[in-house]
Protein backbone atom coordinates (compact mmCIF):
# COMPACT_ATOMS: atom_id res chain seq x y z
CA UNK A 1 0.00 0.00 0.00
CA UNK A 2 1.44 3.29 -0.81
CA UNK A 3 1.81 5.66 1.81
CA UNK A 4 -0.12 9.42 1.80
CA UNK A 5 2.18 12.00 0.14
CA UNK A 6 1.69 14.76 2.37
CA UNK A 7 2.49 17.82 0.70
CA UNK A 8 -0.93 16.20 -1.34
CA UNK A 9 -3.08 18.63 1.18
CA UNK A 10 -2.02 21.46 -1.14
CA UNK A 11 -2.07 19.11 -4.24
CA UNK A 12 -5.52 18.32 -3.76
CA UNK A 13 -6.69 21.71 -3.48
CA UNK A 14 -5.45 22.77 -7.20
CA UNK A 15 -6.55 25.98 -8.60
CA UNK A 16 -9.09 24.14 -11.01
CA UNK A 17 -10.70 23.00 -7.34
CA UNK A 18 -10.36 19.16 -9.22
CA UNK A 19 -10.13 16.67 -6.13
CA UNK A 20 -7.18 14.64 -6.20
CA UNK A 21 -6.55 11.29 -3.98
CA UNK A 22 -4.04 12.07 -0.94
CA UNK A 23 -3.09 8.42 -0.98
CA UNK A 24 -2.04 7.72 -4.95
CA UNK A 25 -2.92 11.19 -6.15
CA UNK A 26 -5.66 10.29 -8.98
CA UNK A 27 -7.59 12.91 -9.81
CA UNK A 28 -11.78 12.67 -9.08
CA UNK A 29 -12.15 12.18 -12.41
CA UNK A 30 -10.02 8.81 -12.21
CA UNK A 31 -11.93 6.86 -10.00
CA UNK A 32 -15.54 5.76 -9.26
CA UNK A 33 -15.86 7.49 -5.53
CA UNK A 34 -13.69 10.33 -3.79
CA UNK A 35 -14.06 10.38 0.34
CA UNK A 36 -13.79 13.49 1.81
CA UNK A 37 -11.60 13.49 5.31
CA UNK A 38 -11.64 16.04 7.61
CA UNK A 39 -7.81 17.03 6.06
CA UNK A 40 -7.50 14.38 3.43
CA UNK A 41 -8.69 12.48 0.14
CA UNK A 42 -9.11 9.09 -0.59
CA UNK A 43 -10.37 7.24 -3.55
CA UNK A 44 -12.42 4.07 -3.79
CA UNK A 45 -9.39 2.39 -5.55
CA UNK A 46 -7.21 2.90 -2.11
CA UNK A 47 -10.11 1.61 0.01
CA UNK A 48 -9.97 -1.55 -1.55
CA UNK A 49 -6.32 -1.68 -1.72
CA UNK A 50 -6.28 -1.19 1.99
CA UNK A 51 -9.02 -3.47 2.93
CA UNK A 52 -7.64 -6.23 1.02
CA UNK A 53 -4.19 -5.48 2.68
CA UNK A 54 -6.00 -5.68 6.00
CA UNK A 55 -8.09 -8.71 4.82
CA UNK A 56 -5.31 -10.73 3.49
CA UNK A 57 -2.51 -10.07 7.13
CA UNK A 58 -6.27 -11.03 9.19
CA UNK A 59 -6.58 -13.95 7.60
CA UNK A 60 -3.20 -15.47 7.20
CA UNK A 61 -2.28 -14.55 11.21
CA UNK A 62 -5.87 -16.01 12.14
CA UNK A 63 -5.50 -19.06 9.88
CA UNK A 64 -2.59 -20.45 11.59
CA UNK A 65 -3.47 -19.82 15.01
CA UNK A 66 -2.47 -22.61 17.48
CA UNK A 67 -4.71 -22.22 20.54
CA UNK A 68 -1.78 -23.42 23.10
CA UNK A 69 -4.52 -23.78 25.54
CA UNK A 70 -6.83 -26.27 23.67
CA UNK A 71 -3.87 -28.75 21.63
CA UNK A 72 -5.74 -31.78 21.61
CA UNK A 73 -4.75 -34.74 23.61
CA UNK A 74 -3.67 -38.15 21.81
CA UNK A 75 -6.80 -40.01 22.16
CA UNK A 76 -8.37 -37.00 20.28
CA UNK A 77 -5.53 -36.79 18.04
CA UNK A 78 -5.73 -40.25 17.47
CA UNK A 79 -9.77 -40.31 17.09
CA UNK A 80 -9.17 -37.26 14.16
CA UNK A 81 -6.95 -39.34 12.32
CA UNK A 82 -9.58 -42.67 12.07
CA UNK A 83 -11.42 -40.80 10.77
CA UNK A 84 -8.99 -40.23 7.27
CA UNK A 85 -7.02 -43.15 7.64
CA UNK A 86 -7.64 -47.01 8.18
CA UNK A 87 -5.59 -49.15 10.27
CA UNK A 88 -1.99 -47.84 10.98
CA UNK A 89 -2.96 -48.05 14.73
CA UNK A 90 0.46 -48.21 15.96
CA UNK A 91 1.70 -45.29 13.66
CA UNK A 92 -1.13 -43.33 14.81
CA UNK A 93 -0.66 -43.68 18.46
CA UNK A 94 3.19 -43.46 18.40
CA UNK A 95 2.55 -39.64 16.18
CA UNK A 96 -0.40 -38.53 18.53
CA UNK A 97 1.92 -38.72 21.51
CA UNK A 98 4.57 -36.94 19.61
CA UNK A 99 2.62 -34.34 18.37
CA UNK A 100 0.57 -33.59 21.68
CA UNK A 101 4.20 -33.40 23.15
CA UNK A 102 5.59 -31.44 20.26
CA UNK A 103 3.22 -28.52 21.04
CA UNK A 104 3.33 -29.27 24.26
CA UNK A 105 6.88 -28.21 24.82
CA UNK A 106 6.52 -24.93 22.27
CA UNK A 107 3.88 -23.88 24.29
CA UNK A 108 5.13 -23.57 27.49
CA UNK A 109 7.96 -21.34 28.48
CA UNK A 110 11.13 -22.19 29.41
CA UNK A 111 11.47 -21.78 33.36
CA UNK A 112 13.96 -24.36 34.47
CA UNK A 113 16.80 -26.46 33.47
CA UNK A 114 15.22 -29.43 31.98
CA UNK A 115 14.33 -28.66 28.12
CA UNK A 116 12.05 -31.01 26.99
CA UNK A 117 14.07 -32.31 23.11
CA UNK A 118 11.92 -31.65 20.16
CA UNK A 119 10.05 -34.79 18.88
CA UNK A 120 10.92 -35.54 15.39
CA UNK A 121 9.71 -38.64 13.70
CA UNK A 122 10.32 -40.86 11.27
CA UNK A 123 7.65 -43.44 9.33
CA UNK A 124 8.79 -46.38 7.88
CA UNK A 125 6.27 -48.62 5.62
CA UNK A 126 6.09 -48.94 1.79
CA UNK A 127 4.88 -46.44 -0.71
CA UNK A 128 0.81 -46.21 -0.55
CA UNK A 129 0.61 -46.85 3.00
CA UNK A 130 -0.59 -43.20 4.39
CA UNK A 131 2.54 -41.79 5.36
CA UNK A 132 1.74 -38.52 3.63
CA UNK A 133 -1.76 -39.10 4.46
CA UNK A 134 -0.89 -38.92 8.32
CA UNK A 135 1.24 -36.14 8.45
CA UNK A 136 -0.98 -33.98 5.99
CA UNK A 137 -3.85 -34.89 8.28
CA UNK A 138 -1.98 -34.17 11.30
CA UNK A 139 -1.25 -30.30 10.11
CA UNK A 140 -4.66 -30.67 9.15
CA UNK A 141 -5.86 -30.72 12.29
CA UNK A 142 -3.58 -28.64 13.53
CA UNK A 143 -4.29 -25.87 11.47
CA UNK A 144 -0.26 -25.21 10.98
CA UNK A 145 1.26 -24.48 7.84
CA UNK A 146 2.53 -27.74 6.27
CA UNK A 147 4.88 -28.92 3.27
CA UNK A 148 5.82 -32.38 1.60
CA UNK A 149 9.85 -31.92 0.28
CA UNK A 150 11.51 -35.10 -1.79
CA UNK A 151 14.70 -35.81 -0.24
CA UNK A 152 15.61 -37.07 -3.68
CA UNK A 153 15.56 -33.60 -4.93
CA UNK A 154 18.25 -32.45 -2.27
CA UNK A 155 22.11 -32.28 -2.22
CA UNK A 156 24.77 -30.47 -0.82
CA UNK A 157 25.02 -26.54 -1.88
CA UNK A 158 26.88 -26.46 -4.75
CA UNK A 159 26.01 -29.25 -7.08
CA UNK A 160 22.47 -29.67 -9.20
CA UNK A 161 19.39 -30.03 -7.61
CA UNK A 162 17.92 -28.27 -4.04
CA UNK A 163 19.99 -27.27 -1.50
CA UNK A 164 18.23 -27.90 2.00
CA UNK A 165 17.34 -24.16 2.81
CA UNK A 166 14.84 -25.11 -0.36
CA UNK A 167 12.77 -26.92 2.57
CA UNK A 168 12.18 -24.18 4.62
CA UNK A 169 11.52 -21.68 1.61
CA UNK A 170 8.13 -24.10 0.90
CA UNK A 171 7.31 -23.56 4.29
CA UNK A 172 7.71 -20.42 4.25
CA UNK A 173 5.43 -20.33 0.96
CA UNK A 174 3.28 -22.31 2.66
CA UNK A 175 2.41 -19.99 5.10
CA UNK A 176 2.19 -16.89 3.11
CA UNK A 177 5.79 -15.67 4.41
CA UNK A 178 4.72 -15.54 7.96
CA UNK A 179 7.52 -16.63 9.35
CA UNK A 180 5.92 -16.82 12.97
CA UNK A 181 3.46 -19.69 11.65
CA UNK A 182 6.02 -21.14 9.17
CA UNK A 183 7.98 -21.60 12.70
CA UNK A 184 5.35 -23.96 13.96
CA UNK A 185 5.16 -25.61 10.89
CA UNK A 186 5.40 -29.16 10.06
CA UNK A 187 7.89 -30.97 6.95
CA UNK A 188 6.88 -33.81 5.58
CA UNK A 189 10.55 -35.12 3.85
CA UNK A 190 9.61 -38.42 1.54
CA UNK A 191 11.87 -40.90 0.49
CA UNK A 192 14.32 -40.53 3.66
CA UNK A 193 15.52 -43.64 2.46
CA UNK A 194 17.14 -42.41 -0.97
CA UNK A 195 19.47 -40.36 0.75
CA UNK A 196 21.17 -43.16 2.77
CA UNK A 197 24.71 -44.08 2.68
CA UNK A 198 25.33 -46.47 -0.26
CA UNK A 199 27.09 -49.22 1.52
CA UNK A 200 27.51 -49.24 4.84
CA UNK A 201 31.34 -48.24 4.40
CA UNK A 202 31.45 -44.44 4.69
CA UNK A 203 33.27 -43.35 0.92
CA UNK A 204 35.67 -41.28 0.36
CA UNK A 205 35.04 -39.45 -3.09
CA UNK A 206 31.52 -37.22 -2.32
CA UNK A 207 28.41 -38.67 -2.26
CA UNK A 208 26.49 -35.86 -3.39
CA UNK A 209 22.96 -36.54 -2.57
CA UNK A 210 24.06 -39.18 0.24
CA UNK A 211 25.44 -38.24 3.50
CA UNK A 212 26.53 -34.70 2.44
CA UNK A 213 22.95 -34.31 2.35
CA UNK A 214 22.01 -36.51 5.66
CA UNK A 215 24.38 -33.45 7.15
CA UNK A 216 22.98 -30.82 5.80
CA UNK A 217 19.29 -31.89 6.80
CA UNK A 218 21.52 -32.47 10.63
CA UNK A 219 21.37 -28.93 10.47
CA UNK A 220 17.51 -27.86 10.26
CA UNK A 221 16.26 -30.92 12.30
CA UNK A 222 18.66 -30.07 15.68
CA UNK A 223 16.88 -26.54 15.53
CA UNK A 224 19.33 -23.89 14.23
CA UNK A 225 18.75 -20.20 12.39
CA UNK A 226 18.89 -20.65 8.98
CA UNK A 227 19.16 -18.55 6.41
CA UNK A 228 16.56 -18.96 3.87
CA UNK A 229 15.77 -17.17 0.22
CA UNK A 230 12.08 -16.20 0.00
CA UNK A 231 11.90 -17.35 -3.26
CA UNK A 232 14.20 -20.43 -3.55
CA UNK A 233 16.65 -21.32 -6.03
CA UNK A 234 20.08 -20.55 -5.27
CA UNK A 235 21.75 -19.09 -2.67
CA UNK A 236 22.62 -15.16 -4.35
CA UNK A 237 24.86 -13.11 -2.60
CA UNK A 238 22.43 -10.32 -3.26
CA UNK A 239 19.41 -11.34 -2.34
CA UNK A 240 17.66 -10.96 1.31
CA UNK A 241 17.45 -13.61 3.06
CA UNK A 242 14.58 -14.57 5.85
CA UNK A 243 16.35 -15.97 8.79
CA UNK A 244 13.85 -19.08 10.12
CA UNK A 245 14.74 -20.59 13.49
CA UNK A 246 13.86 -24.22 12.97
CA UNK A 247 13.74 -24.99 16.60
CA UNK A 248 9.98 -25.26 16.89
CA UNK A 249 9.50 -26.84 13.39
CA UNK A 250 7.98 -30.44 13.42
CA UNK A 251 9.86 -32.89 11.33
CA UNK A 252 8.37 -36.32 10.01
CA UNK A 253 10.27 -37.96 8.01
CA UNK A 254 9.03 -41.28 5.76
CA UNK A 255 10.80 -44.15 3.56
CA UNK A 256 9.95 -47.22 2.42
CA UNK A 257 13.16 -48.24 3.79
CA UNK A 258 13.28 -51.22 0.74
CA UNK A 259 15.13 -54.62 2.25
CA UNK A 260 15.14 -53.06 5.80
CA UNK A 261 13.70 -56.38 6.61
CA UNK A 262 16.59 -58.41 5.71
CA UNK A 263 18.68 -56.22 8.04
CA UNK A 264 15.90 -56.56 11.04
CA UNK A 265 16.15 -60.32 10.15
CA UNK A 266 19.68 -60.43 10.30
CA UNK A 267 20.17 -58.35 13.90
CA UNK A 268 17.25 -60.72 14.96
CA UNK A 269 18.94 -63.72 14.55
CA UNK A 270 22.03 -62.64 15.72
CA UNK A 271 20.39 -61.47 18.98
CA UNK A 272 18.66 -64.76 19.39
CA UNK A 273 21.83 -66.96 18.78
CA UNK A 274 24.10 -64.38 20.95
CA UNK A 275 24.21 -63.70 24.61
CA UNK A 276 21.11 -63.34 25.88
CA UNK A 277 19.13 -66.25 23.84
CA UNK A 278 16.60 -67.34 25.86
CA UNK A 279 13.25 -69.44 25.19
CA UNK A 280 11.16 -67.00 26.64
CA UNK A 281 11.65 -64.69 23.72
CA UNK A 282 8.76 -63.36 22.34
CA UNK A 283 7.58 -65.36 18.90
CA UNK A 284 9.07 -63.79 16.22
CA UNK A 285 6.20 -62.83 13.07
CA UNK A 286 8.52 -62.86 10.04
CA UNK A 287 5.60 -62.11 8.07
CA UNK A 288 5.88 -58.12 9.44
CA UNK A 289 9.23 -58.16 10.46
CA UNK A 290 8.68 -54.02 9.97
CA UNK A 291 7.24 -54.11 14.00
CA UNK A 292 10.59 -54.99 15.36
CA UNK A 293 12.17 -51.88 13.46
CA UNK A 294 14.52 -50.13 15.55
CA UNK A 295 17.37 -47.46 15.45
CA UNK A 296 20.16 -50.06 14.67
CA UNK A 297 18.43 -51.42 11.56
CA UNK A 298 18.29 -47.62 10.24
CA UNK A 299 22.18 -47.24 10.57
CA UNK A 300 22.41 -50.27 9.42
CA UNK A 301 20.37 -49.28 6.13
CA UNK A 302 22.91 -46.19 5.53
CA UNK A 303 21.53 -43.42 8.03
CA UNK A 304 24.28 -41.59 10.39
CA UNK A 305 23.93 -41.73 13.39
CA UNK A 306 23.28 -38.22 14.22
CA UNK A 307 20.49 -37.94 12.22
CA UNK A 308 18.84 -40.94 13.77
CA UNK A 309 19.38 -39.52 16.87
CA UNK A 310 17.31 -36.11 15.36
CA UNK A 311 14.74 -38.15 15.14
CA UNK A 312 13.93 -40.25 17.95
CA UNK A 313 10.10 -41.17 17.88
CA UNK A 314 10.14 -44.16 15.39
CA UNK A 315 7.27 -45.64 13.77
CA UNK A 316 6.06 -48.40 11.22
CA UNK A 317 3.24 -48.45 8.64
CA UNK A 318 1.83 -52.25 8.09
CA UNK A 319 1.20 -53.33 4.12
CA UNK A 320 -2.36 -52.42 3.45
CA UNK A 321 -4.04 -56.45 2.83
CA UNK A 322 -7.37 -56.22 0.53
CA UNK A 323 -9.46 -55.66 3.82
CA UNK A 324 -7.80 -52.21 4.61
CA UNK A 325 -8.16 -51.28 0.50
CA UNK A 326 -11.66 -52.22 0.65
CA UNK A 327 -12.19 -50.21 3.87
CA UNK A 328 -10.42 -47.20 2.30
CA UNK A 329 -12.53 -46.79 -1.01
CA UNK A 330 -15.68 -46.55 1.30
CA UNK A 331 -15.26 -45.77 5.49
CA UNK A 332 -12.61 -42.51 5.72
CA UNK A 333 -14.29 -38.79 6.03
CA UNK A 334 -13.05 -38.26 2.52
CA UNK A 335 -13.29 -41.68 0.63
CA UNK A 336 -12.80 -42.02 -3.03
CA UNK A 337 -16.27 -43.55 -3.58
CA UNK A 338 -17.49 -40.29 -1.35
CA UNK A 339 -15.99 -37.84 -3.60
CA UNK A 340 -17.15 -39.44 -6.21
CA UNK A 341 -20.66 -39.85 -5.51
CA UNK A 342 -20.75 -36.11 -4.21
CA UNK A 343 -19.34 -35.10 -7.53
CA UNK A 344 -22.24 -36.02 -9.63
CA UNK A 345 -24.48 -35.34 -6.88
CA UNK A 346 -23.73 -31.54 -7.81
CA UNK A 347 -25.30 -32.55 -11.38
CA UNK A 348 -28.05 -34.24 -9.78
CA UNK A 349 -26.92 -37.99 -10.60
CA UNK A 350 -27.33 -40.54 -7.60
CA UNK A 351 -23.96 -42.85 -7.89
CA UNK A 352 -24.10 -46.07 -6.31
CA UNK A 353 -21.30 -49.01 -6.35
CA UNK A 354 -21.92 -52.70 -5.99
CA UNK A 355 -20.45 -54.35 -3.62
CA UNK A 356 -19.07 -56.80 -6.40
CA UNK A 357 -17.80 -54.05 -8.38
CA UNK A 358 -15.96 -52.46 -5.14
CA UNK A 359 -14.05 -56.08 -4.37
CA UNK A 360 -13.20 -55.95 -8.04
CA UNK A 361 -11.32 -52.40 -7.66
CA UNK A 362 -9.70 -54.04 -4.76
CA UNK A 363 -8.18 -56.92 -6.54
CA UNK A 364 -7.44 -54.84 -9.02
CA UNK A 365 -5.20 -52.58 -6.93
CA UNK A 366 -3.45 -55.87 -5.67
CA UNK A 367 -3.08 -57.30 -9.05
CA UNK A 368 -1.28 -54.08 -10.56
CA UNK A 369 0.68 -54.02 -7.36
CA UNK A 370 -0.39 -50.44 -6.54
CA UNK A 371 -1.67 -50.40 -3.11
CA UNK A 372 -3.79 -47.73 -1.73
CA UNK A 373 -2.51 -45.44 -4.63
CA UNK A 374 -3.80 -47.73 -7.11
CA UNK A 375 -7.64 -47.10 -5.86
CA UNK A 376 -7.63 -43.69 -7.88
CA UNK A 377 -6.34 -45.02 -10.58
CA UNK A 378 -8.86 -47.52 -11.51
CA UNK A 379 -11.72 -45.76 -10.25
CA UNK A 380 -10.61 -42.84 -12.37
CA UNK A 381 -10.53 -45.57 -15.24
CA UNK A 382 -14.07 -46.88 -14.03
CA UNK A 383 -15.60 -43.35 -14.32
CA UNK A 384 -13.86 -41.35 -17.30
CA UNK A 385 -16.30 -42.02 -19.69
CA UNK A 386 -19.76 -41.57 -16.79
CA UNK A 387 -18.04 -38.42 -16.00
CA UNK A 388 -17.72 -37.03 -19.42
CA UNK A 389 -20.87 -37.71 -21.12
CA UNK A 390 -22.67 -37.18 -17.61
CA UNK A 391 -24.90 -33.67 -18.52
CA UNK A 392 -25.54 -35.48 -21.93
CA UNK A 393 -26.85 -38.63 -20.88
CA UNK A 394 -29.71 -36.68 -18.88
CA UNK A 395 -29.55 -39.80 -16.58
CA UNK A 396 -30.58 -39.62 -12.66
CA UNK A 397 -28.23 -42.23 -11.67
CA UNK A 398 -25.42 -44.78 -11.81
CA UNK A 399 -25.30 -47.89 -10.72
CA UNK A 400 -21.79 -49.29 -10.88
CA UNK A 401 -21.94 -52.86 -11.01
CA UNK A 402 -19.07 -55.58 -11.43
CA UNK A 403 -19.51 -55.48 -15.02
CA UNK A 404 -19.64 -52.14 -16.10
CA UNK A 405 -16.25 -51.97 -13.98
CA UNK A 406 -14.70 -54.66 -15.70
CA UNK A 407 -15.62 -53.17 -19.09
CA UNK A 408 -14.28 -49.26 -18.40
CA UNK A 409 -11.09 -50.69 -16.76
CA UNK A 410 -10.49 -53.06 -20.02
CA UNK A 411 -11.07 -50.30 -22.02
CA UNK A 412 -8.10 -48.27 -20.11
CA UNK A 413 -4.42 -48.87 -21.46
CA UNK A 414 -2.85 -51.25 -18.63
CA UNK A 415 -0.12 -49.63 -19.13
CA UNK A 416 -1.47 -46.50 -17.26
CA UNK A 417 -2.86 -49.10 -14.49
CA UNK A 418 0.81 -51.04 -13.79
CA UNK A 419 2.95 -50.26 -11.36
P1 LIG B 1 2.84 -42.90 1.26
O1 LIG B 1 3.20 -41.54 1.70
O2 LIG B 1 2.95 -43.93 2.35
O3 LIG B 1 3.54 -43.35 0.02
P2 LIG B 1 0.24 -41.78 0.83
O4 LIG B 1 -0.08 -41.29 2.19
O5 LIG B 1 0.67 -40.76 -0.17
O6 LIG B 1 1.31 -42.94 0.87
O7 LIG B 1 -1.01 -42.60 0.27
C1 LIG B 1 -1.45 -42.51 -1.06
C2 LIG B 1 -2.96 -42.45 -1.10
O8 LIG B 1 -3.48 -43.70 -0.69
C3 LIG B 1 -3.53 -41.44 -0.14
O9 LIG B 1 -3.87 -40.24 -0.74
C4 LIG B 1 -4.79 -42.09 0.39
O10 LIG B 1 -5.88 -41.77 -0.44
C5 LIG B 1 -4.55 -43.55 0.23
N1 LIG B 1 -4.18 -44.21 1.49
C6 LIG B 1 -3.00 -44.82 1.75
N2 LIG B 1 -3.00 -45.39 2.94
C7 LIG B 1 -4.20 -45.12 3.48
C8 LIG B 1 -4.81 -45.45 4.74
N3 LIG B 1 -4.18 -46.16 5.67
N4 LIG B 1 -6.07 -45.00 4.96
C9 LIG B 1 -6.72 -44.28 4.02
N5 LIG B 1 -6.22 -43.96 2.83
C10 LIG B 1 -4.97 -44.37 2.55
Amino acid sequence: MQQPHHKGKKMSKKTNNEEFCDFCGRNAKEVNHMLNGIHARICDACIDQGYNYLFDTRKSKAAYRIDDKNIPTPPQIKSFLDQYIIGQDDAKKVISVAVYNHYKRISQPIHDEIEIEKSNIVMVGRTGTGKTLLARTIARLLKVPFTIVDATVLTEAGYVGEDIESILTRLLQAADYNLAAAEKGIVFIDELDKIARKGDNPSITRDVSGEGVQQGLLKLLEGSIVNVPPQGGRKHPDQKMIAVNTKDILFIAGGAFDGIENKIAQRINTNVIGYGASSKKAKINKDNLLQYINPTDLKSFGLIPEIIGRLPVMTHLEPLDAKALRQILTEPKNALTKQYARLLELDGIELTFEEEALNLIVDKAIEFKLGARGLRSICEAIMTDFMFERTELKKKSLVVTRAYAERMISKTNQNKLFA
